[in-house]
């Protein structure tokens, strides 16, 4: 949240509209449960009532016996080049920031109109 508000900061906006996250398959993260904490979040920040976006990444492996890389399905980790099991993960279990959608206008209202 912090990062947000930094970066909302730094481009003198307003408003937060949107936040887009990239939600990694292996990241253990339930979309339900984090657009569930979101408000509770954001409240009092910049980014309060801002829409919250969630993007599914795909996992992404590296294999260790030909080095290639390939996306894979979070129980099924193997190579998908050689079939082999010796692989590591390199994404997939991490929460990103995709994408912060700003408010920059200086005379923006908004349109609850709730006074501050
Ligand atoms: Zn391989």
């Amino acid at each position: 949240m912090s990062q947000i508000e930094t970066i909302a900061r730094d481009n003198h906006a307003s408003q937060v509209v949107s936040i887009t996250l990239g939600m990694g398959q292996l990241s253990g993260v339930e979309e339900r449960l984090l657009k569930h904490a979101y408000p509770v979040a954001s409240a009092g920040t910049i980014a309060e009532g801002a829409q919250l976006i969630i993007r599914s990444t795909p996992a992404c492996v590296r294999c260790t016996t030909c080095g290639k890389e390939s996306t894979v399905t979070p129980n099924h980790l193997v190579c998908g080049h050689c079939n082999d099991w010796h692989t590591e993960l390199i994404s997939g279990d991490e929460l990103l920031l995709i994408q912060v959608e700003l408010d920059t206008q200086d005379d923006f209202e908004p349109a609850t109109g709730v006074m501050h």
